[in-house]
């Protein structure tokens, strides 16, 4: 049975998911921070909430099924209960603001990426009047999703992309004792990639100032962190007056106490001399660098207006390894692109064979509605697509367990972040590669603790702080 809503009794609890990238977690935070000071309290029960947000990704379409999917499971609770709050946002919310409601009557809120701040206001007045509310002020007239402005009642609607929204004033709310934080430091992205949704999901660069960060940054780690993320959807185009991303890393890893600074996801075409140098020089910053190259085709890299050309990646990664010793490289890729031919796609996978990325996330196209790439023929058929995808995992997993095997004998110093959850008597953290590491140990969340790989799989190091043991992962 339902609690009602009795602001003066009972603190309204709130139930968030999260689908999609890192940002989108980041995001989470930030949500529940500000709901926080609103004076909503997190449930990890969406049956005891209040609110349930799902916090959606429009990056892809099986997550966005997969959304629709429990959104619709969820609306069963608010049957039971229709007090209850059910809403959504992130990027699928901006994407998808009309047709989710059509799909999922029973939402009541959709809210984009830049409204964040008006959420609380936005909770309260739903809870609080039960009043229609509909604001379709963002919905573009040629917006292939909308419908006439105010046709549908009942929902609270804000997806007003706002260039200057940068939240750099809100408290997000982190988890007490983690050892890594993750730290927006830019949103939105200028680049229009061909198959890209997000610049039009989460709108148009911006950079949060240089000390609100670093403010962040000391915050976190007085909270007992010792790594940091910071992230940004094109995060090395980061900017705030005359400091760039590579002078943002060298004053963060100034900040007592901080051991490890990574970042996520930078573009190609911004890693500078300067980030490299950075990299190369300050050994907080960690010898890690996702460098997704998306195709190994010129021309399907043409066709994605991805701004370098195979030639000019190879030789980035050459300067990266070179300056860079141990550096860990990892990538995206995307087979099936519009017009992707079998001669296209083999330069993809023996540029793959060649690099040997660390790790790789590796992805079939499809087609996303805004996006330039959406209006061309979507040449590959599925089956192929799904089959050059199967290929180049195969290929990847085999180039990521050789890469871990390289590490086999040498020594490394592991952050660790709590026990292993197998096998007892073990810590599970991280590499500065960012390689998840078993080590044998009791060493406390935070530590700092060295030791020699002694076995690894594609997925994980095992090491060894004193004689070799034989673990068995297995199970
Ligand atoms: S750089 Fe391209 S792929 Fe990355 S977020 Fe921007 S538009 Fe999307």
């Amino acid at each position: 049975m339902g609690r009602g809503y009795s602001p003066a009794a009972v603190a309204p609890a709130i139930y968030l998911e999260t689908y999609g990238c890192q940002m989108n977690f980041a995001d989470t935070e930030l949500i529940l921070g500000h709901a926080g000071t609103a004076g909503y309290v997190r449930t990890t029960d969406p049956a005891a909430a209040d609110v349930i947000l799902l916090n959606t990704c429009a990056v892809r379409e099986h997550a966005e099924e997969r959304v629709i999917g429990r959104l619709t499971d969820l609306a069963r609770l608010k049957a039971a209960r229709p007090e209850l709050v059910l809403g959504m946002s992130g990027c699928m919310a901006q994407h998808h603001r009309v047709t989710v409601t059509k799909r999922v009557p029973m939402v009541d809120l959709v809210i984009g990426p830049d409204a964040y701040r008006r959420l609380p206001a936005l909770l309260d007045a739903i809870r609080a009047s039960r009043d229609p509310i509909t604001d379709f002020r963002d919905a573009p007239d040629d917006d292939p999703n909308a419908t006439p402005r105010g046709r549908r009642a009942r929902v609270a609607t804000d997806v007003r992309l706002d260039p200057s929204e940068d939240y750099a004033d809100l408290r997000s709310a982190r988890a007490p004792g983690a050892v890594r934080a993750w730290i927006t430091v830019m949103r939105g992205c200028d680049r229009f990639c061909t198959f890209c949704v997000v610049p039009y999901v989460r709108g148009r660069e911006r950079s949060l100032p240089i000390d609100a960060v670093l403010r962040e940054v000391r915050d976190v780690v007085a909270d007992g962190a010792r790594e940091v993320v910071f992230l940004g959807q094109t995060v090395n185009a980061y900017r705030d007056g005359a400091c760039d991303f590579a002078e943002l890393l060298r004053r963060a890893a100034g900040i007592p106490g901080l051991a490890r600074i990574r970042f996520t996801s930078p573009h190609p075409a911004d890693v500078t001399p300067g980030l490299i140098a950075v990299m190369r020089d300050v050994p907080a910053v960690a010898p890690q660098l996702h460098l997704p190259v998306q195709s190994g085709s010129d021309a399907v890299l043409d066709r994605m207006a991805r701004g370098y050309t195979t030639a000019a990646f190879r030789e980035l990664v050459a300067r990266v390894r070179d300056a860079v010793p141990d550096v860990a490289l990892s990538t995206d890729v995307i087979v099936g692109f519009p017009g992707e031919t079998a001669a296209d796609y083999d330069a993809t996978r023996r540029l793959l064979a060649e690099l040997r990325f660390d790790q790789a996330y590796l992805y079939k196209y499809s087609p996303r509605s805004l996006t330039r790439a959406a209006a061309w023929e979507d040449s590959v058929p599925e089956a192929e697509k799904s089959r050059r995808l199967s290929e180049v995992i195969a290929l990847q997993e085999g180039i990521a367990v050789e890469c871990h095997r390289a590490w086999i004998g040498r020594a490394v110093e592991v952050l660790v972040e709590g026990p292993a959850r197998r096998p007892a008597g073990h810590v599970a953290g991280k590499t500065p590669q960012y390689a998840t590491t078993v080590m044998n140990g009791d060493a406390a969340p935070g530590a700092l603790v060295t030791g020699t790989v002694v076995a690894a799989t594609g997925h994980t190091l095992i090491a060894s702080a004193a004689v070799p043991a034989a673990l068995d992962l297995a199970g």
